[in-house]
């Protein structure tokens, strides 16, 4: 159940049954010509909604805003710092630690969130379990087909999957990543191959994609049928996860 359908003796009495907190955490941030500055925001809340009426599950409004400096050369693209995600988790985790939840789960819909949700989680940690759920690496992980970059078929598909008219493909244009040498080489926003490893290289994205998508997996190819398979997956993995879940005190 949704907590802003709850009275506060409602949510009294249901904490007292030790239920799963669930917490979607987004961001507002461009996602190529083709996708939409709610890709990040929309999936985590969709993914959520899906589970959220599992018995003893309590689903938190999403924070729709995240940590996204290298975009910030896009319009729309709301960068409200490490500090900022960092203050409003902290007090979020803070109050429910308060009411007495000892159970949440993030789900993270940006890579870019990560540090603060990391450390937020960490400091707060004692006397609550503290699941941070990362959907995209999740996705990869439980099918490699489904592994992608920023707003690549896996983003893409995601969104058309929820909102199929929100995608404009048309627009597509092709990826023109400025590597920095012939030889060291992006694979997404920040990480660059070299020889057998990677290195990180720090630049705004403007600098490194004109159009702002980053991928392995061409959006082009990207179709509903993709997206709800994926969200099928993942949504399955977290009702068996909140299962398991269910049996820590
Ligand atoms: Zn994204």
């Amino acid at each position: 159940m949704k907590i802003e359908d709850l009275t506060w003796k409602e949510l009294e009495k249901s904490i007292k049954n030790n239920p799963i907190f669930i917490l979607p955490i987004g961001s507002i941030e461009q996602h190529g010509s083709h996708s939409t500055l709610g890709t990040d925001y929309i999936i985590p809340k969709y993914l959520c909604e899906q589970i959220e009426n599992i018995e003893n599950v309590i689903s938190l409004p999403a924070i729709p805003y995240g940590v996204c400096p290298y975009h910030k050369g896009f319009p729309g693209s709301f960068d409200i710092g490490y500090n900022g995600l960092f203050n409003i988790l902290y007090k979020i985790i803070e109050k429910i630690k308060q009411d007495g939840v000892k159970k949440l789960i993030i789900i993270n819909g940006h890579g870019g969130n990560t540090p603060a949700i990391e450390d937020v989680g960490t400091i707060l940690s004692e006397n609550i379990n503290i699941v941070v759920i990362d959907w995209w690496r999740l996705a990869g992980e439980l099918n490699p087909i489904y592994k992608g970059g920023h707003a690549d078929k896996q983003e893409t598909s995601a969104v058309m999957a929820i909102k199929e008219n929100v995608v404009k493909l048309e627009f597509l244009k092709n990826q023109d990543i400025k590597n920095i040498s012939e030889n060291i080489k992006f694979s997404d926003s920040i990480n660059a191959n070299f020889k057998n490893g990677s290195v990180k290289i720090l630049k705004n994205m403007k600098e490194i994609v004109e159009d702002g998508w980053v991928g392995n997996l061409n959006p082009k190819d990207s179709n509903v049928e993709f997206g709800k398979n994926m969200l099928n997956d993942v949504t399955n993995y977290l009702i068996d996860f909140i299962e398991e879940f269910k049996k820590v005190d």
